[in-house]
């Protein structure tokens, strides 16, 4: 299938255009490249990349119908996409705080873009629109009522970063009920690790995730960790979260567009999104995590204690039975040590 990946050009976007290629199917990228890299894309991947702002209707639109340069000459020239994954959003919650209004445009507002160009080309070609993946996120429940964390959990998120991706799954519940757009939409919690190749993986700047944050303190690019908080109501005081592997949340993205075309070929309507949480079920604390990098490593780190991070509740832990169940989703990469020793391997390419 010849599938449009928006923001592929980035850490989980790379690894599911990985997965979608290794699974027989035909993406092409497209990204701003504000956060992403287009050598990842050219030089690893090897897949068409289109450069250029989401909420851009002509551009979204040649794409749509194989007619965007960066598809000449490729086997999907000319030839209608098939399916969109959309990953292409900001994601720091701290600047979504300062300047909301950034946030609201890009992951709401050109998101809506996308979803009309969609509709616009089914119209034209009287057929039903083609499905689409979205990267929604833990972020959209809020401080949790329950650990773990179920689909069906209340969602008060409290920053504009999940509010404008809890927006857009209001949007694709809305679209799929009034023009039978199907979706599914996949909400992450800690995405981790990187491909065991090492040849893609996490690379931010500014670079706010734990793990890679570790890394760097073990290897010399940072001088120290700062552990936000160690008065949390946790056995030993530190945050804990629900690591999954990148690849494992990249496997989920293809099985999630294979139920939509089976439930399509069974023409069945698809009046609702799919809704699934993507985590391992189990929480480990920050200081689990800097326990295990060093084992994983055999390096050591200095770490100070800082006040807590705005924001940041004490535990989140997701309860993915429904993906287990519905989509057949298994993580392959389960342990922390894995997908540690997974990111140190990528690190130590990507810095040395
Ligand atoms: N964290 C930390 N030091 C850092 C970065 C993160 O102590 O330099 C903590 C953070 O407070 C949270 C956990 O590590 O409890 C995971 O944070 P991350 O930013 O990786 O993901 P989030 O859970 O915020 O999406």
């Amino acid at each position: 299938m010849r599938i449009l990946v928006t923001g592929g050009a980035g850490y989980i976007g790379s690894h599911a255009v990985r997965a979608l290629t290794q699974a027989g199917h035909e993406p092409v990228v497209l990204d701003n490249l504000v956060y992403g890299h287009a050598e990842i894309v050219e030089q690893v991947l090897k897949v068409p990349l289109a450069s250029g702002q989401l909420g851009d209707r002509p551009m979204l639109d040649a794409l749509l119908r194989g007619q965007h340069p960066c598809l000449q000459g490729t086997n999907m020239e000319a030839k209608p996409i098939e399916a969109v994954i959309h990953f292409a959003a900001y994601a720091y919650v701290g600047e979504s705080v300062s300047d909301p209004a950034k946030y609201y445009r890009n992951n709401l507002g050109d998101t809506l873009t996308l979803l009309e160009v969609m509709l616009a080309m089914a119209k034209e070609q009287e057929k039903f629109p083609i499905p689409i993946v979205f990267s929604s996120t833990c972020a959209t429940y809020g401080p949790p009522k329950q650990i773990p964390m179920t689909e069906d959990h209340e969602q008060n998120p409290i920053n504009p970063y999940g509010q404008s991706k809890l927006m857009v799954e209001k949007l694709l519940i809305d679209f799929a009920s009034a023009y039978q757009l199907p979706s599914v939409i996949f909400r992450y919690f800690n995405a981790a690790g990187a491909d065991p190749s090492a040849d893609i993986g996490e690379d931010h700047d500014p670079e706010t995730h734990l793990i890679p944050r570790v890394l760097d303190a073990m290897s010399g690019r940072e001088p120290y960790l700062q552990i936000f908080g160690d008065d949390y109501p946790t056995p030993d005081g530190t945050c804990i979260r629900d690591y999954i592997h990148v690849s494992d949340l990249a496997d989920a993205h293809v099985l999630g567009l294979e139920r939509i075309w089976r439930l399509q070929e069974k023409e069945e309507i698809i009046s609702k999104p799919l809704i699934y949480n993507l985590g391992n079920g189990t929480g480990y604390s920050v200081q689990q995590v800097i326990e295990t990098a060093k084992k994983v490593t055999g390096r050591g780190l200095l770490a100070h204690v800082a006040k807590r991070r705005d924001g940041d509740p004490a535990q989140l832990v997701a309860s993915s039975i429904k993906a287990h169940q519905e989509l057949g989703w298994r993580p392959r990469y389960p342990d922390l040590e894995t997908i540690l020793a997974h990111a140190w391997a990528w690190h130590q390419k990507r810095h040395s």
